[in-house]
């Protein structure tokens, strides 16, 4: 269970980490497509209207120089070797052995300078603020504080001034500074060499320029700040996806770990945590699960509102949350139950802290005291104390363990289990039982044991009890408290007591129809009966399909199903009595005694339990309480047997009280069929002496 959740919140996380990382990528690679497509375009722009151009004229140059050398003439040469078309020619081995101009344009040194002018005014009027004539060769307008035009184009519109002419003809240093400032404010250029393979092996490197205008750099730096400004948003849109990413795996957790109706941790939560802590954990302290069940839960709700119930539990929750120290950890595990982990080093003093927290929850509310059962398993220990591997740890396993022990706890009291290997054993011998039922049923290994019921004044038989014993072929003679209470769990009970009825009352009839004095015989009626509205009319019926008169047939029933469902149980009891059976209440005095139950169900018999004469104290308080429960019955109209009885005394003093009858082993033990049949034809021959007899012996594990 605990790793298929695991593997879904694993497969969810991944799923979404996955749509989203798609995403991300997706949105990338557009954004960088588009970034390679724009620098692509600029990048072949530049090639296209920038290189290529100066490329070619490198091509030319170096043609040109080749025909001059073929020819000689003097004059191709001049063409070439004209200011500004920097060249070397170099041998095969490198080696420089020609060349023209210079190779860096260099205003200090008195170089030239190639000014690239704009010609928007070309063929306009002299102005008269500053005019400098250049040579013969061009005419060019100097506006000190603007830039530098061309009035009279040269070729291409590109103009030379020879820095010589231009420093003598300027008025001013400003006036040069204005002609420099406007000559640089136009356009950039980078010298560059293009290597033109020339005949011989040798290679003319011509010198070429890069010119960028600065409408152009302008292009280019809106072009990186559009590619700065998308990897900002691509940065961000990272940023965001993690923070968003975190968020969502801390909110997926928070949903699968958290319980609820408390609000709070819940179960996977406790088996990562507790996993994890414990087997980071070094040998230093030990851990103990625990299985804390609010055992009132339920009757709560029915008496007040699922609402109210839950919020009893958050009230546990948070009992429990508050005595959780360091390391130590709380989780609502299902309806009533609670898990939680806690450190100790001692076994006392893990129990004396439970038991602390046990009465701070059995005072949670101030109307009501609740019970709490607690099951602990001390993590990694065996019985013997010894403490195994944590790396192995299995928490599903422990809290199981915690449970099996909780399981074991009776009653209606707060208290507290520790697992250990009897438990174990105690769970083998469930699973036997829980498999071999229905088959030990069938091939009827339960036997019907009689134990008679004698009058303590005449020693006469005045009835007996059907008591079950399981022979099984495996486990040999199996006493009913081995069975019974696993049975009252598991819902088997009704069909036993079924079977049981069916069998006293053919036993009772066979008997008759032999001629023996039959005495009535009491039935045990389980308290899971009595959510069955029609219990009365199938025990009827099973009665009457023997033919069985039903003054043979007494019910015994126990006063805790009295506080299951009252009104159900005195429903019950009176259909039985006017089909005609008797009533009694079994083991009165054990426990659920309430005088008020008494009051309210018309019951024929009081079975005193073995109870208040075995822990009789020297002072015979017991006594005392017997004497007026005899009395009270008698004055309620209702007949008493005392049970459990194994001397004399407790017989004489019994005679004495005036008790109907007397159930014990002092008069008889629980006997087989054939037994009991001797005991009917004795009458009260064989009665009044101590039964030696020795069914104990032949009882397994009784
Ligand atoms: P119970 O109905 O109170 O039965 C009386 C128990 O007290 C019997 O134990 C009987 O053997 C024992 N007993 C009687 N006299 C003495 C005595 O002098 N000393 C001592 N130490 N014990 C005495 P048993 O037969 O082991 O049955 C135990 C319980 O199992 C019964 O208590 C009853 O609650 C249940 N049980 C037995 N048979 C059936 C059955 O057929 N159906 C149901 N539902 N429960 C049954
Ligand atoms: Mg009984
Ligand atoms: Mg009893």
């Amino acid at each position: 269970m605990k790793d298929i959740k695991k593997k879904k919140l694993n497969r969810l996380k991944f799923s979404y980490a996955a749509g989203s990382f798609t995403g991300f990528v997706f949105v990338t690679l557009l954004i960088f497509v588009a970034f390679a497509v724009m620098l692509s375009v600029f990048g072949l722009y530049i090639a296209d209207s920038k290189i290529r151009d100066e490329n070619f004229r490198a091509q030319k140059q170096a043609a040109v120089y080749e025909s001059a050398e073929k020819t000689g003439n003097e004059e191709v040469y001049a063409l070439i070797n004209e200011p500004g078309n920097d060249y070397i020619i170099i041998d095969e081995s490198g080696k420089i052995i020609g060349g023209y101009g210079n190779n860096t344009c260099d205003l200090k040194s008195g170089g030239t300078i190639d000014v690239l002018a704009l010609a928007q005014e070309v063929g306009e009027e002299i102005h008269d603020n500053m005019n400098i004539d250049i040579g013969t060769e061009s005419a060019v307008t100097v506006y000190p504080d603007t830039q530098l035009r061309m009035v009279t184009p040269g070729v291409n519109g590109r103009i030379r001034i020879d820095m010589a002419v231009l420093m003598s003809t300027l008025t001013s240093r400003a006036t040069y500074n204005a002609v420099l400032s406007s000559a640089q404010g136009d356009f950039v250029r980078l010298p560059f060499w293009i290597d033109v393979p020339i005949s011989g092996g040798r290679h003319m490197v011509c010198k070429a320029y890069f010119s960028v205008y600065f409408r152009e750099l302008k292009i280019f730096g809106l072009l990186a700040s559009v590619i700065v400004l998308l990897s900002i948003i691509t940065l961000i849109c990272i940023i965001v996806y993690i923070c968003k990413n975190i968020r969502y795996r801390r909110k997926v957790n928070e949903l699968f770990f958290m319980d609820e109706l408390t609000g709070k941790h819940n179960w996977p939560w406790f088996v990562a945590n507790a996993e994890k802590i414990i087997r980071k954990s070094g040998s230093s302290g030990r851990y103990a699960i625990l299985d804390v069940v609010f055992v009132n839960y339920r009757n709560f709700c029915v008496c007040h509102s699922v609402k109210e119930g839950e919020n009893m539990l958050r009230s546990v929750y948070s009992v429990l949350e508050h005595n959780a120290g360091k390391k130590e950890l709380i989780a609502h595990h299902s309806a009533a139950h609670f898990a939680m982990m806690l450190t100790f080093h001692e076994k006392d003093y893990l129990e004396d802290r439970i038991r602390r927290i046990i009465s701070e929850l059995e005072n949670i509310n101030n109307e009501h005291k609740f019970s709490f059962w607690v099951g602990v398993d001390m993590v990694g220990s065996t019985v013997d104390g010894k403490i195994t591997s944590r790396r192995n740890i299995d928490i599903e396993r422990e809290y199981n363990n915690a449970g099996a022990a909780r399981a074991t706890i009776t009653g209606d009291d707060s208290a507290i289990a520790f697992f250990d290997d009897k438990i174990v054993e105690e769970q083998k011998w469930i699973d036997m039982i829980n498999e071999n039922q229905d088959k030990a049923l069938e091939n009827e290994e339960f036997l019907v044991y009689y134990q008679p019921k004698y009058d303590p004044r005449t020693n006469e038989l005045k009835g007996a009890e059907a008591l079950i014993r399981w022979n099984s072929p495996v486990h040999g003679m199996i006493s009913p408290g081995r069975f019974i209470p696993i049975f009252e769990k598991n819902g088997f009970i009704t069909k036993i007591d079924h079977y049981m009825l069916s069998h006293v009352a053919k036993d009772q009839r066979a008997w008759l129809d032999s001629g023996y004095k039959c005495v009535p015989v009491s039935v045990n009626v389980s308290r899971s009966h009595f959510i069955e509205s029609d219990l009365a009319e199938q025990i009827r019926d099973i009665v009457d399909l023997a033919g069985t008169p039903h003054d043979l047939i007494e019910l015994e029933l126990t006063e805790s199903a009295f506080f299951d469902d009252k009104n159900a149980m005195i429903a019950t009891i009176k259909r039985l009595k006017e089909y005609g059976f008797t009533v009694s209440m079994d083991d009165f005095g054990a426990g659920y005694s309430s005088l008020n139950s008494l009051k309210e169900m018309p019951l024929d018999v009081l079975k005193l339990d073995a109870d208040f004469f075995r822990n009789d104290g020297a002072d015979g308080r017991g006594r005392i309480v017997v004497t007026e429960a005899i009395k009270l019955a008698r004055n309620l109209n209702m007949r008493t047997v005392a049970e459990g009885i194994e001397d004399r005394d407790q017989v004489d003093f019994l005679a004495e009280q005036g008790c109907d009858m007397i159930q014990g082993f002092y008069f008889a033990k629980p006997m087989p069929k054939d037994d009991y049949m001797q005991k009917m034809s004795n009458g009260s021959k064989d009665a009044g002496k101590e039964d030696t007899g020795s069914e104990d012996a032949v009882l397994a594990d009784s």
